[in-house]
């Protein structure tokens, strides 16, 4: 029985009566992200617009029901248990995107590969680092990422939320408090529904080429076949400059191919963990305690993760928090 006095399949009535997108009972997790691990979420929502977003997060504050939203779920890694709550998908269904000059305007469910090929195509630059980050825009600015030591933040204009009461507000750059790999919204309960980005303009030749430099880099460093969430462990510019990047620690105190259970330190690059098949939350979460634990003794550094663990109770912490 969730907090609600409702049972969950009485819950998918009523949400299905809200006509508030696609909604399912019992939905798989390790359907849902990259690691392919999680046990059950009680109820799937994938809302298809704004209005639908909001009236899902009243729903969801009335009932008094855990809510946790998700992208791609390319950086998270859900428990064995699943989920006693509901997960909001923003995805596929909430992806309209247009460009008009410098300025790009898109859905949270925004892909970001396709996005960053629409932006080169537009001629537009500043988005060549994310062409392989295989998540949202929405997951992108809440996380803050990118690669090359540069953020999204830096072309976000204007941010487009649905806050934890439903209400819906727009953010400036500023109010999001972009920093490494982190964002004001972190944290906020707030869904990121519609993105404004800003670019300079350029060459769509030369924009493709450094897309083709950056894809071709990631072909050969990151595991591709194995089921994995990209980086594990954050790497800082303090840390860079201190002890070097964590894939090359992680290598230096002899943990590549270090494994528990299905879950492995990659061979090809020691800041990725891969699922050999099988692997449950339990084996990432035992491994990277051993990662830490060994880097702590050995080099005297503590590691922080970037991916996000999520709890049976819908609480989303860095993954090092809990393991
Ligand atoms: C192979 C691989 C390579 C990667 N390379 C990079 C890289 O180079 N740089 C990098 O920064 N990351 C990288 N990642 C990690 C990941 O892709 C990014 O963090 C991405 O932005 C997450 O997007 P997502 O849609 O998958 O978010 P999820 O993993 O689904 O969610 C991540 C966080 O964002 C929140 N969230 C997601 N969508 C929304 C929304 N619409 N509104 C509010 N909150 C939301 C979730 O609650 C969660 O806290 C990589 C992952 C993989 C698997």
């Amino acid at each position: 029985m969730p907090y609600s006095s409702c049972t969950y399949p009485e819950l998918l009535q009523r949400l299905i009566a809200l006509d508030i997108g696609a909604c399912r009972h019992d939905a798989p997790l390790a359907e849902l992200n990259s690691w392919a691990i999680g046990g059950p979420a009680d109820l799937l929502v994938e809302p298809g617009s704004v209005e639908q977003v909001a009236t899902l997060v009243q729903f969801v504050r009335q009932h008094n029901l855990p809510l946790v939203v998700i992208g791609q779920g390319t950086n998270l890694l859900f428990d064995d248990a699943g989920l006693r709550g509901v997960v909001m998908k923003v995805g596929d269904n909430l992806s309209r995107l247009q460009i008009d000059g410098n300025r790009i305007t898109a859905e949270g469910g925004v892909w970001i590969p396709g996005l960053a090929r629409k932006a080169m195509q537009a001629g537009l630059v500043g988005l060549e680092h994310t062409v392989g980050i295989p998540g949202t825009l929405g997951g992108l600015v809440m996380m803050n990422g990118g690669s090359h030591r540069k953020g999204i933040g830096e072309n976000v204009k204007w941010v487009w939320v649905v806050d934890r009461d439903g209400q819906q507000e727009v953010l400036s750059r500023e109010a999001c408090q972009f920093s490494y790999r982190h964002s004001a919204l972190q944290g906020s309960g707030s869904v990121v529904v519609k993105v404004e980005l800003e670019c300079e303009s350029g060459d769509p030749a030369q924009i493709r080429r450094e897309m083709l430099v950056d894809l071709r880099a990631r072909r050969g460093k990151f595991p591709r076949k194995l089921p994995n969430c990209g980086s594990v462990f954050l790497s800082t510019a303090e840390m860079h400059a201190t002890v070097g990047p964590p894939g090359k620690i992680i290598e230096e105190v002899g943990l590549k191919g270090a494994r528990i259970g299905q879950a492995e330190v990659s061979p090809q690059h020691a800041n990725f963990i891969v699922n050999l098949g099988g692997a449950t939350s339990t084996d990432v979460l035992a491994l990277i305690a051993h990662v830490r634990k060994t880097v702590r003794e050995k080099i005297g550094f503590d590691l922080c993760c970037e991916v996000r663990y999520v709890s049976p109770a819908g609480e989303i912490l860095p993954a090092d928090r809990k393991a």
